[in-house]
C-alpha cells in the first residue's frame, strides 16, 4: 500500500513537471538573454535607450515561476509574446538611476546609468516592457522595446570563461536553487586565497542566519575571482584614489560609506561566469561600508568588526527588496514629507491588524501600535548619533569607531531584550527613516540595529522570494 502511495504521488508530479516544463520549452530556449539598456534622466524627466543583447549562459532561474507575483522595487519588467499578446516572464526589480532621480544632484544634472534585466532567451518575436512604480501602489508603462532576435546588436555567442571559479556550496541544478555569485574587488591576483577566505565568511554568514539557515539546501554559492591592479578601493571622500577591477567606489552619491559600481557591464559579465540570479561583490578593505539593490548587487567590505552584518543586511536589500528599519541615521535620498504605506513586505503604515502585513503573525492580545520604551531608544540613538557625526568629522581611527558601534550595539540589545513586549511580534513604530508613521514587525531586527538576526516579517519576505526559485 505504501509502495502504491508512493508511486502514484510520483506520477502526478511528473505529469505536472511534465506539462509546466512544456511550456517553458515551448517558449525559451535554455539560455540567459541580457537585454542591455541606458537609463537617463533627471529628477523629473526619465528616458530609456537600448543597448545590446548578449547570451548570459544557461538559463539558472526557475523554468516553472516565470511570473513575479511578489512584485517588489520600484520597476517591474515583462516580456510578452508577440503572438499571444501573454506576458511570459516579469521580475521586479531596483535600480542605481531609480536613487539617482531622488539626490539633490539630480535636481540639476543629467544622470545616465547603465543597466540589465535578464531572462530566459524567448524562441518567438517578444516585446520588453519596463514599468515603474505609480502612486497608486501599482506599476505604470515607461518602455516598450522590441526584442531583436536577429540583429547586429543582438549577440548569441555563449560568454567566455576567463575567469577562475570555486564552488563555496552546492546543494543541486541551478534551475532549482537560489544562485549566489560572488565576486572579488580590489584584490590583486596575489590576494586570491585571502578573497576565498572572505567569500566563504560571506557564505558561512548568510548560510548560517534563518530563514537562509533552515533552507541551505534551496541555495548555491559559487565564487568568481577578478583580480585588481592595486588592492583596496578608491575612497574619494578621504582623498584615495585606486582604480579596481569593477569600478566599485566609495562616496557613492556624495554618502561617505556608501559603496557602488556604475561600471554594470564588466560586472555584469564577470558574474555570467556561473549561473547566478543574485550577486555579492566583497571589497578588499578594512572601511565600514556597502550598499544592496534590490535585484542588482551587494557590496560589502571584507576586513571590519562588522563584515558579517553588512553581508546579511545588505544582502537583505538585494535578495527581497527588504526595507531599512532604522530611522535616524541620515540617508543620501530626499525624503518626501507625506507617507504611503510602502511596498516592501518588512514595513507598514497601517495600524490595523487585517491590514499590516504581518496581522496574521501578531497576537489577538497584543496592543497595537505596540509600547516599546521607544522615547527612551530615539534620546539614546540621536546622542549616539551626534557623538558618530562628529567622530567622523575629526577622522577618527576605524578602531576607535569599531568600539564606538561594539557599545551601542551592546546597548542597543540590552534595551531590546528587556522591554515588555522583548521578542515578540507586533507593531513597533519607526521605521524607514521614519521617527512617527511606519512600523516594523519586531522590537530588533538586522535591517533595524546591527543585530545577528531577522525578524518575522523580514523572514517571511525571505521566504517568499527563496520559493520563487525552487517550486
Ligand atoms: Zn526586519
Amino acid at each position: 500500500m505504501k509502495v502504491l502511495k508512493v508511486l502514484l504521488f510520483a506520477s502526478v508530479v511528473l505529469i505536472s513537471g511534465c506539462s509546466k516544463g512544456s511550456d517553458f520549452e515551448q517558449l525559451f530556449l535554455n539560455k540567459t538573454m541580457r537585454f542591455d539598456y541606458f537609463h537617463t534622466g533627471t529628477a523629473s524627466e526619465e528616458h530609456f535607450s537600448f543597448d545590446q543583447i548578449v547570451n548570459d549562459g544557461i538559463w539558472a532561474g526557475s523554468t516553472t515561476q516565470l511570473i513575479d507575483n511578489l512584485k517588489l522595487g520600484k520597476y517591474y519588467f515583462e516580456i510578452i509574446d508577440k503572438a499571444s499578446s501573454k506576458v511570459i516572464y516579469s521580475r521586479g526589480y531596483a535600480s542605481i538611476y531609480g536613487e539617482w532621480e531622488t539626490t539633490r544632484e539630480a535636481k540639476e544634472n543629467w544622470g545616465v546609468y547603465h543597466e540589465s534585466v535578464r531572462f530566459p532567451w524567448p524562441k518567438n518575436d517578444a516585446v520588453l516592457v519596463i514599468k515603474k512604480r505609480n502612486d497608486e501602489y501599482g506599476f505604470s508603462e515607461v518602455w516598450r522595446k522590441e526584442i531583436a532576435l536577429e540583429h547586429w546588436r543582438t549577440n548569441q555567442a555563449d560568454p567566455t570563461t576567463s575567469l577562475k571559479t570555486k564552488d563555496l556550496y552546492v546543494s543541486g541544478d541551478p534551475k532549482n536553487k537560489v544562485d549566489i555569485v560572488v565576486l572579488s574587488e580590489g584584490y590583486t591576483a596575489n590576494e586570491m586565497e585571502k578573497f576565498h577566505k572572505d567569500a566563504q565568511a560571506f557564505a558561512d554568514a548568510l548560510l548560517s542566519t534563518a530563514p537562509f539557515a533552515d533552507r541551505k539546501d534551496d541555495i548555491n554559492i559559487r565564487l568568481v575571482e577578478v583580480p585588481s591592479p592595486q588592492s583596496g578601493l578608491a575612497h574619494p571622500h578621504q582623498d584615495i584614489y585606486r582604480r579596481s577591477a569593477l569600478s566599485v567606489s566609495y562616496g557613492a552619491f556624495d554618502s561617505e560609506r556608501y559603496a557602488l559600481g556604475f561600471d554594470n557591464k564588466t560586472i555584469r559579465n564577470a558574474a555570467a561566469n556561473v549561473p547566478y540570479e543574485y550577486t555579492a561583490i566583497i571589497m578588499n578593505d578594512s572601511i565600514y561600508g556597502g550598499g544592496g539593490i534590490y535585484n542588482l548587487y551587494i557590496t560589502a567590505a571584507a576586513d571590519n568588526a562588522f563584515d558579517k552584518y553588512l553581508y546579511v543586511h545588505e544582502f537583505g536589500h538585494h535578495f527581497a527588496d527588504l526595507a531599512d528599519e532604522y530611522y535616524t541615521s541620515s540617508t543620501a535620498y530626499e525624503m518626501g514629507s507625506e507617507i504611503k504605506e510602502p511596498w516592501e513586505l518588512n514595513v507598514t503604515t497601517h495600524t490595523e491588524k487585517d491590514k499590516i502585513k504581518w496581522g496574521d503573525l501578531i497576537a489577538d492580545d497584543m496592543p497595537l501600535p505596540t509600547p516599546w520604551g521607544k522615547e527612551a531608544f530615539d534620546e539614546h540613538s540621536i546622542e549616539t548619533q551626534k557623538e558618530r557625526t562628529k567622530l567622523r568629522a575629526a577622522k577618527t581611527p576605524e578602531n576607535v569607531m569599531n568600539k564606538f558601534f561594539l557599545d551601542q550595539k551592546a546597548w542597543e540589545e540590552d534595551y531590546l531584550s528587556k522591554i515588555e513586549y522583548a521578542g515578540k511580534t507586533g507593531l513597533y513604530e519607526g521605521a524607514q527613516y521614519h521617527q512617527h508613521g511606519i512600523y516594523r514587525s519586531a522590537p530588533n531586527c538586522i535591517m533595524f540595529t546591527r543585530a545577528d538576526h531577522f525578524c518575522p516579517a523580514c523572514q517571511r519576505a525571505i521566504n517568499l522570494v527563496i520559493d520563487q526559485y525552487v517550486k
